[in-house]
């Protein structure tokens, strides 16, 4: 019997119903396998705790988490707790602290899911956001506050290391799909140093991928091209601020925010990688119980697949597909299922696979 040890925050809002949803879902295919189990520990990292107990994370939080194989996050985000404050004091203390350079965001069109973009089925792209410096360096300072001529400055800091590494990991990607197509996405034109650099070092990179197709794109007429020809498209690399960007962009062309999944990885494996669904905590519709789970099922085949669990992976895509094509839909994408009609239907399904 393998054991897999997992931390999860489920955080706030929606977070919370999807993560407990996202672990019934796991339970079910560890209790269809019989050779693995999953040893869930969970963590109240969230803004409630913050607003009682003055942090996100109480000291020697992430050293305790570092031992876990893997982190299975929710969401983060209260209204009232600055955004900036939500982010930095959790999600990126744990992306930033356990290194976790490569954010990997893959976006296909699922069957039965119709998106508004003509073509759209075409999409098929995995977007590789580099996750540990650039436009989120956090440095940066405010001077003269509060007065007319106050000054407010963020700095982009990217480094030949930081660039090299997150390069080698799209090109290896790349390298590993069928269309082997890689597009790097920079705004080497308007931004003349730390984009420049990155222009540079990829095409360093790219000497040792002679089979990866290449090509590049300034990242405002990428976003025309991933609406007018989507099927151009395979592997995209951009900074930290752009791929975020680009990344809700093609959730949204590929059917809802929703569904989308994120894996943060320490691709060495020096600390626990994060899995989570792209989407916020979504307070609009927290509470009601009608948030779409499928982008914390499609996260959790992530890591699944991770942590070498790949024909469970295999079996809750299978169901997830299974499922969006059957029509039973949440809100979001038009239908009226409950996040607990889509959890059961999912794991009556991994039941009955053969
Ligand atoms: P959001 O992703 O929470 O919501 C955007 C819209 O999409 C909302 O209308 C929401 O109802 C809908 N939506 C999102 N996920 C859905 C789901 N699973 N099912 C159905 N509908 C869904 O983004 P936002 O409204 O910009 O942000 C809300 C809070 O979440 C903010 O505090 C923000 O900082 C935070 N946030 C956190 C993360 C994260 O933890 N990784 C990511 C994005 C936003
Ligand atoms: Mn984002």
């Amino acid at each position: 019997m393998r054991t897999h040890k997992v931390a999860v925050i489920p955080g706030d809002g929606i977070g919370l119903e999807v993560i407990e949803a996202g672990k019934q879902v796991i339970e079910a295919l560890a209790k269809k396998s019989g050779d693995f189990n999953f040893e869930f520990e969970d963590f109240d990292w969230s803004s409630k705790r913050y607003l009682e107990q003055g942090e996100y994370i109480p000291e020697g939080g992430l050293a305790k988490l570092a031992k876990f194989d893997a982190i299975y996050f929710g969401a983060v985000g209260s209204q009232d707790v600055p955004d900036h404050v939500s982010l930095w004091d959790l999600r990126l203390a744990i992306c930033q602290g356990f290194d976790q350079y490569a954010n990997v965001r893959p976006a296909r069109v699922l069957p039965g899911v119709k998106s508004r973009l003509e073509g759209a089925d075409k999409i098929d792209w995995v977007i590789i956001r580099e996750n540990s410096e650039g436009e989120y360096s956090g440095n940066g300072g405010r001077v003269h506050q509060g007065l007319p001529d106050e000054i407010g400055t963020e700095l982009s800091i990217f480094s030949r290391k930081g660039i090299e590494r997150i390069h080698r990991f799209a090109f290896e990607m790349a390298q590993s799909r069928p269309r082997k197509k890689l597009t790097l996405v920079t705004k080497s034109n308007a931004q003349r140093h730390g984009m420049v650099l990155w222009d540079e070092v990829f095409f360093e990179v790219a000497k040792d991928f002679p089979e990866v197709e290449i090509d590049r794109e300034l990242v405002d007429a990428v976003t025309t091209r991933m609406v007018l020809k989507p099927e151009t498209l395979d592997v995209v690399v951009a900074t930290n601020l752009h791929a975020d960007i680009l990344s809700d962009l093609a959730a949204a062309l590929s059917g809802s925010l929703g569904i989308a999944p994120t894996a943060n990885l320490n691709p060495e494996r020096s600390f626990p990688s994060m899995f989570e669904p792209i989407h916020g905590s979504a307070f609009d519709i927290a509470g009601q119980g009608i948030a779409n789970p499928v982008g914390s099922f499609w996260t959790a085949a992530m890591m699944l697949e991770y942590l070498g669990e790949n024909t469970a992976a295999e079996r809750l895509m299978a169901a997830i597909e299974r499922l969006t094509e059957s029509g039973m839909q949440t809100k979001d994408l038009g239908g009226d299922a409950m996040t607990r009609d889509v959890t059961a239907a999912i794991c009556a399904d991994i039941e009955a696979q053969g």
